[in-house]
């Protein structure tokens, strides 16, 4: 496994370790593809490592090696695909949501359990009416005495059956005002076994072979308040805690799977004949390869590198919904790829590499979208200053030409009247014909007060020389010359522009 160089000695260690385990492991997980069959005995030698504990501070019996630890070891464990996949769940279940919101008594119970692994864990945040839209839970948790009784439904849970500990998300208020602040959750910790909690069906899917995935109900479920993690209507919060490295942990968990499928490309191509020449000297099928080879090392390298800015304490928001999103989509792209390569051989499952496809797909779904992904990325990049920088297109008289410029407006100092904005309005139709200014550019323009300049456009609105299109509060967000307006503010010949080679006899 290759290491980077910011990695510490005792991340390389583990690194040869688990890499090293995961090798040793490997046929019997692929054996278990034939089989059918929940990999107990596998995920128990897991467990027996303490790979469960990779990211649980060592008061707690765990490991303590953080993100780069933890990505390191979800890697190596991915490339056993139901093995990573049930680690991963189990590890992420709570794991995050306790270490900030616990108390000493429930870390002290809870995390040792966690990080020794005999008891598998699980995440429990979907319902049939509440996907993408988490805070939708219809799940209710009404307290009675010193217990919370559970009723409701979750679904699409993985590991469900097979896990002991249940980290759910519940609806403790109906009020109207608290859920619009998203105050109407709370998280609980159902253990296997309480009267009235049941499996209610284990999905049938195209991916996620071998891993329990299903639905589980909950009847007048009673449990001790001391299950409760978090503050009473914190629920939003504490599941919100750790999504990052959570989401990070979703993609890392495909990475070694890539390259996996590298060396099968590799080693097939060298042996497959046809038209006399093995398929690797195919520039296209080199090309294919060389594709998969460069998605392995993006994606591999983008997820460490979100693991390093978590180590150092750094909340990347943005990086881990990309890190999420783009893993997924190529192992989803390299997949199909992959089987193209082999042709029919691809389409089969007697070569491991049509599971990839189902993978990716599944990959682009579970944890948060890919559309969800982009809607975070969208969202927090748009808040950033580092992308919101102030830029303004000028005319430059020089090349005749609009382009970026820190310059001073043409029109800044002249008096703020209805004739002087208008021309500023005019004036950037010339520059960016399609676009509308807002006040805020205005008054960069022309200088002068909001208040001011708001009133002007208004009244230039009300003779119908500009049009304004405003805000869901009505307040004034941008506005735009009408053809009135431009008519008025310039003659024609101001708008006009011809590249040099146009021809005069052409105009009109
Ligand atoms: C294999 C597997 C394992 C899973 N494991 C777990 C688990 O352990 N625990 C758990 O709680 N959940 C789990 N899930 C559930 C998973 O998190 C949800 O499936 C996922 O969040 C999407 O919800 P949904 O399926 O209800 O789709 P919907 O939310 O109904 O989405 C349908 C489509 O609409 C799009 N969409 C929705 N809202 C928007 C929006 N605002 N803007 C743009 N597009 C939007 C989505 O991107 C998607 O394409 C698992 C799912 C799968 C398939």
């Amino acid at each position: 496994m290759e290491p980077y160089f910011w990695w510490t000695e005792e991340q390389k260690e583990i690194a040869k370790k688990v890499e090293t385990f995961a090798d040793e492991l490997f046929e019997e997980a692929e054996a278990y593809f034939w089989k059918k069959k929940f990999p107990w005995d596998l995920v128990k030698r897991v467990a027996n490592e303490g790979y469960f504990g990779v990211g649980i501070p060592k008061q707690y019996g765990g490991l303590e090696l953080g993100a780069t630890g933890s990505c390191i070891v979800a890697e190596q464990l991915g490339r056993l695909y139901a093995v990573g996949h049930v680690f991963v769940v189990s590890m992420l279940a709570g794991l995050e949501q306790m270490l900030r919101f616990a108390d000493e008594e429930q870390k002290e119970k809870w995390l040792p359990q966690l990080a020794k692994g005999d008891k598998l864990g699980a995440v429990c945040i979907t319902e049939p009416f509440a996907g993408s839209d988490a805070a939708n839970v219809m799940t209710t948790a009404k307290k009675d005495g010193d217990e919370w009784v559970i009723n409701g439904k979750k679904r699409y849970i993985t590991g469900a059956g097979v896990s002991d500990r249940y980290f759910i998300y519940a609806k403790t208020s109906d009020e109207k005002d608290i859920k619009k602040q998203y105050g109407h959750l709370t998280s609980f910790l159902v253990e296997k076994g309480t009267p009235g909690f049941h499996l209610e069906k284990i999905n049938k899917l195209v991916g996620f072979d071998n891993v329990p995935n299903g639905y589980i109900s909950f009847d007048e479920v009673r449990i001790p308040d001391q299950n409760r993690i978090g503050p009473v209507g914190k629920g939003w919060n504490v599941m919100m805690a750790g999504l990052n490295f959570e989401r990070l942990i979703a993609g890392a968990v495909y990475v070694g799977t890539l390259k996996d499928i590298i060396n099968i490309l590799f080693w097939y191509t060298q042996r497959r004949v046809q038209f006399r020449r093995t398929t690797n000297q195919f520039p296209g099928i080199q090309n294919e390869i060389a594709d998969i080879i460069a998605k392995y090392r993006m994606g591999r390298l983008f997820a460490y590198n979100t693991a390093k800015q978590l180590d150092d304490g750094l909340e990347p928001m943005i990086d881990a919904s990309v890190a999420k999103w783009i893993i997924s989509e190529y192992i989803r792209d390299a997949g199909l790829k992959a089987v193209q390569v082999m042709g029919g051989d691809g389409l089969t499952r007697f070569y491991p590499v049509e599971r990839l496809v189902r993978e990716g797909k599944i990959g682009e779904i579970v944890a948060g979208t890919t559309e969800v992904q982009k809607m975070i990325v969208y969202r927090f990049a748009s808040m950033l200053p580092v992308y919101n920088q102030p830029m303004r297109m000028r005319w430059n008289d020089e090349v005749n030409a609009p382009v970026v410029s820190k310059k001073q407006s043409k029109f800044h100092g002249l008096e703020v009247n209805e004739e002087n904005i208008l021309k500023v309005i005019a004036h950037d139709y010339k520059v960016n014909p399609g676009l509308y200014m807002s006040p805020d550019d205005i008054k960069e323009d022309i200088g002068g007060s909001r208040s001011a300049i708001r009133k002007i456009v208004e009244s230039l609105e009300e003779q119908n020389l500009v049009v304004t299109h405003r805000d869901r509060q009505g307040k004034m967000a941008l506005v735009k010359a009408t053809y009135e307006g431009l008519k008025k503010a310039f003659p024609r010949e101001y708008y006009e522009w011809y590249p040099d080679w146009y021809d005069d006899a052409d105009k009109f």
